[in-house]
């Protein structure tokens, strides 16, 4: 399921590819029970053109100074696609964005949780989903007042995107196993220095994730990310994986060198 690192690499996709051409035409997908702009909110953005991107959390806009913009939650499956007329399409194209001249931009969903709104103002909708400050760009004192006063689960608390957004199931579990910390501890349990500690693990791991465009296989090979599995080796000591529910995610560790205090 798309995070903060597959958001931003669709970003960087439309940054790249879809800027600066005026937008054409519109074509839709099989479509049913999904979320996408009906059509006058789609003749709104006719003739206009896209000139800046934003990413929040696991929101991703593009639009213009004074909008409006499109906002794309890619839910559980979705892509960004920036192709040409006559590139040969994936399955499952949901939405195109059809420039002046070839470019096409579209948007893959096999499983149709994703979705796309056209808004007006970026601020006010963020302002109004309640979204926490972005986990690549939360300051200490912000996130040791996020996770560490939470009484509640440390994951948990991680994956509240009111404390801070953008991360979701994968790299919640990848910051906790780095770090040494059972993912069903206190927040208000553990050290500033845990805290602190967990803040710079969350951060670079998210940035690393970032580097590599989201392609899990240029990952380290001590990374959780690929022993996601109950009864794997530990890499960072003789335990095993174990796989556990916490507030009702499934979650992955190693009981051996992750603790609660
Ligand atoms: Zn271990």
């Amino acid at each position: 399921m798309p995070e903060l690192p597959e958001a931003e690499a669709a970003r960087a996709r439309l940054e790249s590819g879809a800027l600066h051409r005026t937008i054409a035409g519109f074509a839709l997908g099989e479509v049913t029970h999904m979320d996408l702009p009906d059509e006058a909110s789609r003749e709104r953005l006719m003739g206009t053109q896209f000139t800046r991107t934003r990413r929040h959390g696991k929101y991703i806009f593009i639009g213009s100074v004074d909008g409006p913009w499109l906002h794309i939650h890619l839910g559980m499956s979705g892509s960004l696609r920036v192709m040409d007329a006559g590139d040969e399409l994936p399955d499952y194209i949901r939405l195109t964005v059809e420039f002046e001249g070839d470019r096409r931009l579209h948007f893959r969903d096999p499983r149709k949780f994703g979705r796309i709104e056209v808004i007006d103002d970026v601020d006010d909708f963020i302002a109004a989903k309640g979204l926490g400050p972005d986990a690549l760009e939360i300051g200490d004192n912000a996130f040791a007042d996020a996770i560490g006063r939470t009484r509640g689960a440390v994951k948990s608390a991680l994956l509240s995107q009111k404390k801070l957004a953008g991360i979701g199931n994968l790299w919640s579990d990848e910051a906790l196993y780095r770090t040494g910390i059972d993912p069903d501890a206190r927040g208000s349990d553990l050290t500033q220095e845990r805290i602190g500690t967990l803040h710079r693990a969350t951060r670079e791991i998210l940035q690393s994730v970032v580097d590599t465009g989201a392609t899990y296989s240029k990952l380290p090979d001590d990374w959780l990310i690929h022993r996601r599995d109950d009864g794997a080796a530990c890499t960072r000591c003789d335990g095993t994986i174990t796989k556990k529910k916490v507030g009702g995610r499934t979650s992955y560790h190693c009981p051996d060198h992750q603790t609660g205090t």
